[in-house]
């Protein structure tokens, strides 16, 4: 039998990162895959082929609605193969999954492809997809199994007509109407995905706005947006059942009054959620708790009730993220190795990565309302800037809540062009504890979109904006 330091079940993010920084840390690794490529949802059927049908579809409605105005002609039809656009994704997903084979090489660490399942706390089996079986040692072990998508009871999920995210990743012709159970971040972006390919798009939201656990005024700038883009929204909207008829699918639900609406379409995408995975785990073996979420539960070390068990990313509490997971892999292997790792979590970014984007870290000014924390608000709209009229992208803004006594920023919240890739500079400023001053006195390379979080800054720190 084969002895390992660690073993990581899952190579997702979360697993797949905490099997490299172990092995730097000169750990004896072994990486445990049920599926045959490695990388997990993120890789697989979540991040990277979302994103990869995110940009080819934005390319198409550019083609289609916005090339003009920048003096380019199309003579022809503009066609769209969604076989090829599908085909595109794959490959990018292919050669992503491949990286993280070299990268486990190079780290030497040890991979098994097969389900991992625990028979005590230091053996685990594992059935290999060669059909034999493994059974090893492990004086550490990282839960990383990750999640699933969650449903709701009265929903028979028939992967044909009413599918999860995984899925709408690769359907094989364009829903003609394209019905969303969950205006949370997965509704979006691939709802914008279909939408710009032709579909018609109704989101069903149990809640009164869309991305409800980010600030109010982005769900509102957002919604303004897909509203123009031809997107139909039914929010405070309770979903009561789902039925097929041949290929038409219709989901009824109740508004705030109980008056109930029918919505018939081709294809019904639910995105309600997910829910952590341990089936086959048989964490009972080993001992190890798993709450009344599903979630594998742990400790601020992220140390599970069995000492030498540790677990990460989505399967514990905390934003379904990649590079949450990734932080918590990185922490595990640190905190193995004897160190004294920190994350902290206020600081983890949140983005959704429809057109126009949204990025978010720190507080919300409905989170600082009802913790009454006194807080100063400065905003700058995106259509202000230079650099967004330069590339026709308008929608948006730059909002900075800082505090009122301290000038301490507490949160950031950006709409526009971009700010995926923008709220890293909030992120550092606040791991730095900048004052919205500070930020609003460093140079800002012009024209940029970041122009536009200097002059929300300035908003904050004494209203100044220069040029709003
Ligand atoms: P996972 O990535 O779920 O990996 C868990 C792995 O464990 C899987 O490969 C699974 O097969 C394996 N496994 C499970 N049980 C066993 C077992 N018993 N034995 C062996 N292997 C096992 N997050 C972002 O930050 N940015 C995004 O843009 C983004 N986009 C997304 C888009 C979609 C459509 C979806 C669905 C998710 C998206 N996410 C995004 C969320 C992100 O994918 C997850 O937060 C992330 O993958 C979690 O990483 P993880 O390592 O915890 O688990
Ligand atoms: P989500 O939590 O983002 O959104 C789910 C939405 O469904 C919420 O707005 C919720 O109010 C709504 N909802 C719940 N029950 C409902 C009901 N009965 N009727 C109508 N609406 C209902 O979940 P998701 O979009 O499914 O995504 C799952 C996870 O994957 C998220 O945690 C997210 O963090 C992660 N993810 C992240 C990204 C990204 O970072 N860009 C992209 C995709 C997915």
């Amino acid at each position: 039998m084969n002895s390992y330091d660690v073993a990581v079940i899952g190579s997702g993010p979360g697993g797949y990162v905490a099997a490299i920084r172990c092995a730097q840390l000169g750990m004896k690794t072994v990486l445990i895959e049920k599926y045959s490529t490695l990388g997990g949802t993120c890789l697989n059927v979540g991040c990277i082929p979302s994103k990869a049908l995110l940009d080819s579809s934005h390319h198409y409605d550019d083609a289609l609605k916005h090339f003009e105005n920048h003096g380019i002609e199309i003579t022809g039809d503009v066609k769209i193969s969604l076989e090829k656009m599908i085909a595109r994704k794959d490959t990018v997903v292919s050669q992503t999954t491949a990286g993280i084979d070299f990268l486990m090489k190079k780290n030497k660490i040890e991979v098994i492809n097969g389900m991992g399942s625990f028979k005590d706390s230091t053996h685990i089996l594992i059935s290999k997809l060669d059909g034999t079986s493994e059974e090893i040692e492990a004086k550490s072990t990282i839960i990383a199994t990750g999640s699933k998508p969650s449903s709701l009871p009265f929903i028979t999920l028939d992967k044909e007509r009413i599918i999860t995210s995984t899925e709408a990743l690769k359907l094989k012709e364009i829903p003609k109407h394209l019905v969303i159970i969950g205006g949370g971040v997965i509704g979006l972006e691939l709802g914008q995905v279909y939408r710009r390919l032709g579909a018609e798009v109704s989101v069903i939201e149990y809640m009164d706005r869309i991305i409800p656990t980010m600030d109010k005024a982005q769900s509102k700038e957002l919604a303004k947006t897909f509203k123009k883009q031809g997107v139909k929204f039914f929010l405070s909207h309770k979903v009561a059942g789902v039925t097929t008829n041949g290929d038409q699918v219709t989901v009824t639900a109740h508004d705030k009054k109980d008056k109930e609406v029918s919505i018939t379409g081709d294809y019904c995408l639910v995105s309600v959620g997910r829910k952590p995975y341990t089936k086959g785990l048989k964490v009972e073996n080993a001992g190890v708790k798993i709450n009344e979420r599903g979630q594998v539960e742990v400790n601020d070390q992220l140390q599970t009730n069995i000492s030498n068990i540790y677990a990460i990313g989505d399967v514990i509490k905390g934003p379904m993220l990649a590079h949450k997971a990734e932080e918590e892999g990185v922490f595990v292997a640190e905190i193995l190795s004897g160190q004294k790792p920190h994350i902290d979590y206020n600081l983890i970014p949140g983005v959704v990565y429809t057109w126009p984007e949204v990025a978010s870290v720190g507080k919300t000014e409905e989170q600082l309302v009802e913790s009454g924390i006194s807080y100063k608000s400065g905003q700058f709209p995106m259509r202000a800037l230079g650099r967004s009229r330069a590339s026709g992208d308008t929608d948006g803004f730059v909002k900075i809540l800082s505090d009122t006594n301290t000038d301490e920023v507490l949160g950031v919240h950006m709409v526009g062009a971009r700010v995926a890739d923008l709220i890293a500079e909030a992120v550092v400023a606040m791991e730095f504890k900048a004052s919205a001053e500070d930020i609003s006195r460093m140079s800002h390379a012009h024209p940029t979109y970041a122009e536009a979080i200097k002059e929300a800054a300035l908003a904050a720190t004494d209203n100044r904006p220069l040029h709003s």
